[in-house]
Order: structure tokens, then sequence, then C-alpha cells
């Protein structure tokens, strides 16, 4: 219902401002804005129906064709298509409608599974707020070739882009063994990581620092890392241990990331970098986002 009813006032929103982009935008705004956005579209509406008294016969025209029933119904379809135009380029709205790919604040029962594990137990001195964490829910296509449910907790400033790449990677088909909190693994990279599961957000400071890590702040995500291992260069210390069989990235092997895999494109695309193109170490599995 609620679709249809944005696709209408996006639409005859477009019509009456020729300004189509800017009225697609506006209401593809983030699931956590959804009310807002709601709110949104019914002032429009009333400006719509003001608009169809104003004296301007070209505003009345087109008040007119758009009252029509026969007009109404080819609007509906006209707003279809160029919702369809807009997945070609965006898939945000879509996805934001999705019941198996969104994001959220993070639900109380999630919230207590990461309280004492890979969050603080004693929130009072953390570095993060929970509320700048998101949790995200996805499907993916495990090594078996099945659908599986994954689960990310991720700063909420990237949260989308996860959305967005997790549902293109599903889509595609891309082989990922699986995407589990880390609170599954207690919090414990290593074990996580041997374990090859997929993870985003786990409170960790930099070694030597008070400052949070990337991981420690949501914005980066390890992809399947025993097949694609960090492997430190001056030391030759590779993580996992187990990932040594797939640290020379010039071997042909299954779920490899390199430049022209497909979780590289996107999450490239979204502006993420890969911890494969360093320098002082190759860390395969990772992209992040600052
Ligand atoms: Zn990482």
């Amino acid at each position: 219902m609620f679709k249809k009813f944005y696709n209408k006032q996006c639409f005859a929103l477009s019509v009456l401002l020729s300004a189509c982009a800017v009225s697609i935008t506006g209401c593809g705004s983030k699931a956590s804005s959804t009310a807002s956005t709601v709110e949104t579209e019914v002032s429009y509406a009333t400006e719509i129906s003001d608009l169809s008294e104003a004296s301007d016969p070209t505003e009345t025209t087109d008040m007119t064709e758009a009252s029509d029933p026969a007009e109404t119904t080819d609007m509906t379809e006209a707003s279809e298509t160029v919702e369809d135009n807009n997945e070609n380029s965006s898939e945000e709205i879509t996805v934001n409608s999705s019941s198996d790919f969104y994001y959220s604040s993070i639900p109380d029962s999630v919230k207590s599974r990461m309280v004492g594990v890979s969050y603080p137990a004693d929130p009072t001195n953390a570095l993060i707020s929970l509320d700048s964490l998101s949790y995200v829910h996805v499907l993916h296509v495990d090594f078996n070739g099945n659908t599986q449910t994954g689960e990310l907790i991720c700063n909420t400033a990237i949260a989308q882009d996860l959305v967005d790449i997790f549902k293109a990677l599903y889509e595609a088909g891309y082989p990922i063994d699986k995407i589990r909190l880390i609170d599954e693994y207690g919090a414990d990279d290593d074990t996580s990581m041997a374990a090859n599961n997929t993870s985003c957000f786990n409170y960790r400071l930099v070694k030597g620092s008070n400052k949070l890590s990337n991981h420690g702040l949501g914005r980066a995500i390890d992809l399947n890392p025993l097949y694609n291992p960090c492997v430190y260069l001056k030391s030759g210390e590779i993580a996992p241990p187990a990932g040594a069989a797939y640290a020379d990235r010039s071997a042909d092997f299954p779920y490899k990331i390199d430049t022209n895999d497909l979780a590289y494109k996107l999450f490239t695309q979204h502006g993420f970098t890969w911890g494969g193109a360093w320098n002082s170490l190759k860390d395969y599995q990772h992209f992040e986002k600052k």
C-alpha cells in the first residue's frame, strides 16, 4: 500500500515540478526515516491539491489530466517505469521495502547477545554508542548453493551500502560461507576467521592505542576470511593460520577476492577500500569505508 501511494505522489510531484529525479531521491530515503518520509509525502499531496485550484491555465490543464481516471492509470504505469529505471542505477528504494534485505536500529534481543561479548559489558566509557550502530539483515548463497540468512552489525553510516551490496551479491549467486554475528564466536576474531565467517563490527582498539579500529567503529567488513587471509608481509604471519593455503594469490582457487571479483567491484563502487591493495600487509578479506 505504501509503495503505491508513494509512487503516485512521487510521480504527480515530478509532473508538477518537472523534477522527477529530485522527487525520487527525496522519496527514497533511508529506512530509518520512513516515518518522516510519509509525513513529507502527505504535505506534498496537500500542496498538489491546492495547486488544482490555482488560476494558472497551465496548472489547471495539468491537474485536469491528472484527475482523469484513464490518465491516472497511465500515471501509475509511468511511475512504475520510472521506478524500474531507477532500480538500474540505484536499488535503494526496492531494498528498503524488502523484508529480507534491510537494516534497523539494533533490536533489544540482539543487544543482549552483544553486550559483554562484542560490546563492552559496561557501556559507560564505551567509545561508540550502540545507537550509532545498525543491525543488517540479509540473505546469502552458501557454499552448497543454499540460501541462508545473514546478520551483521555495522556503523549506521554504511548500513545502506551493506544492504545494497549483499542484495546484489545474493542476486548474482555469489557464494558466502556464513554471515553471523561475531558474538557467536565469543567475539574472537581468530575463531570467526578460522570458521570462514563474514563479519563487521567487533569492539576492539588499534594495537597500542586508545582508538577504536575500523571494525570497532563498524566501518570494516571481512568477507570469506579463510580463503582471503590477512598476510603480514614483514613477519610472514597469516591470519587465520589455516588461510596460509590461500596466501599465494597467483594460485587458482574458489572464493578468491581479487580485482575481477564481484564483491571487490561492488564494495569499491560504494566507496570502500580493499585491504588487498595495501602495501605493508595484504588483508584480502577486508573492505572498509571511513
Ligand atoms: Zn578486517
